[in-house]
């Protein structure tokens, strides 16, 4: 492979590392997805990948700030400016008997020996900084023109070895809106049982670009098509071919594909999106008119994503702020609400999740027919919400005009019934504001203190 010219700006942090590598007889590559990004044509990031045939503890010793974060593999991250490089000693890997790691790496002199272990073409190219020389001998170059994504060597073999591969690629085809090379795609069926031995945390990485990628649901789709789904996923499984009524155009899957392409690309509207109807198959009963209905599906999507997002390990407030929105995400504004039913609104779901509830609603509305998200649908009840929060009424015990201390101080025990008349103050003032205030909910307190120690 004779190495062509190929410009890529490298900032100069990067360049200095690469030097300081030179000047102890050692070369300094950069590898992985800048090379990739830059070579189709992308904004190249912050985030550089680096190879070399140093070893990690001549790494360590050329470097001030080192994280030895794979030390034992031979990778550790070396920090200056607003880069962390990974840098990665040349190794081959061998004898993945647990289809996650190898048993053994062994580093080598030759970077295009070590080009040889990585996933897929567009993945195993290397330029040699100082340079500018690209060394791209599995065709890198030519696959990425080609838009495909192809593994390096036998595919099947090379999913056995890493069971992550198979996700990777399906990441990779969503993430660039590449196509994956047939006989690629062919070998990853038979990936499943590797595949299963990934530890989850691996799983939701990828998982977490495919959902934020520019298309969700090409790789959603690539999931279910290579049969992945059932195991990232199988709480959506029942949805597909699962009928849904009035306006609706897809069925319940691909209602959940196209409401995950629909929204924002924020981590926890698109994982509601992708999870709001999943309760669907299961609380689907007919209805006298013939068509189905969905009585509280909200919940069972809640339960089914809880499900989900707790096995595939996401952090607990993650999963408490997606299943607020997929609880919540039936209201049904209109004109005829009244400011009490508006209050009462705001209390249920809370101030802060009303921007994430209606990003879920505009994509959930977009995905009934694929049209796109309508920004101003919303506005009305937008407005009415405003114009409620400037009256800066009480929606919660904590915005009351009284506190616990205060109803003790009229005698009121600490427990159950302080919780209990909180509750009642607060409907009392969601449905009149001009209730709040310490004098009146004071008095109104201590005759439910009567009746309640009366009951
Ligand atoms: P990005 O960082 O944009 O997600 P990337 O290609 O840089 O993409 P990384 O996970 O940072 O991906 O890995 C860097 C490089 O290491 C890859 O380009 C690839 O060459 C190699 N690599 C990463 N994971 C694997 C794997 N599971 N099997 C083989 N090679 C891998
Ligand atoms: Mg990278």
């Amino acid at each position: 492979m004779i190495p062509t010219a190929f410009s890529l700006f490298i900032p100069k942090e990067i360049r200095a590392m690469a030097e300081r590598l030179e000047g102890a007889g050692r070369k300094a590559y950069i590898v992985g997805g800048a090379l990739r990004d830059h070579a189709m044509r992308r904004r190249v990031g912050n985030d550089f990948d680096m190879a070399t045939d140093a070893s990690p503890q001549e790494i360590v010793a050329l470097f001030p700030r080192v994280l030895p974060t794979g030390i034992k593999h031979g990778t550790v991250t070396v920090l200056s400016g607003r880069h962390g490089v990974e840098i990665t000693t040349f190794r081959l890997e061998r004898g993945f008997s647990d289809g996650r790691r190898p048993d053994s790496v062994e580093f080598v002199a030759d970077v295009e020996e070590d080009l040889s272990r990585r996933d897929f073409t567009m993945n195993a190219m290397a330029l040699e900084v100082t340079t500018g020389r690209l060394h791209d001998p599995f065709g890198g170059r030519e696959d990425i023109a080609r838009r495909r994504i192809r593994s390096v060597g036998d595919p099947a073999l090379r999913f056995a070895e890493d069971g992550l591969r198979p996700l990777r690629a399906i990441r990779f085809a969503a993430q660039l809106g590449f196509e994956i090379d047939a006989d690629t795609l062919a070998a990853i069926p038979g990936a499943a049982p590797t595949f299963r031995l990934v530890s989850q945390e691996r799983v939701r990485e990828e998982f977490l670009k495919i959902l934020l990628s520019p298309s969700p649901s090409a790789g959603l789709r690539l999931l279910e098509s290579t049969g992945l789904l059932a195991d990232v996923l199988p709480e959506l499984l029942a949805s597909r071919g699962c009928p849904q009524k009035g306006m609706h155009a897809f069925d319940v899957l691909d209602h959940l594909f196209l409401a995950a392409d629909m929204a924002i690309d924020d981590p926890i509207i698109r994982l509601a999106a992708l999870f709001h109807d999943a309760g669907k198959p299961a609380a689907s009963a007919p209805g006298e008119d013939g068509e189905p209905t969905f009585y509280n599906h909200e919940r069972i999507s809640a339960d089914l994503a809880g499900q989900a997002l707790r096995r595939l390990k996401f952090p607990n407030d993650t999963i408490e702020r997606v299943l607020h929105l997929v609880r919540n995400h039936m209201f049904n504004y209109s004109e005829a609400w009244t400011d009490a039913a508006v209050r009462r609104f705001l209390a249920r779901v809370g101030v802060e999740s009303v921007d994430g509830l209606f990003a879920l609603r505009l994509a959930d509305s977009a995905a009934i027919r694929g049209t796109p998200p309508d920004p101003l649908a919303l506005e009305p009840f937008r407005k009415r919400i405003d114009a409620i929060l400037e009256q800066s009424a009480a929606f919660s015990i904590k915005d009351l005009a009284v506190k616990g201390g205060d109803l003790a101080s009229i005698g009121v025990p600490k427990g159950p019934m302080m919780g209990n008349i909180l509750r009642d103050l607060l409907e009392t003032v969601l449905d009149d504001p001009a209730q709040n205030e310490s004098e009146i909910l004071l008095r109104i307190a201590a005759s439910l203190k009567a009746r309640y120690g009366a009951a």
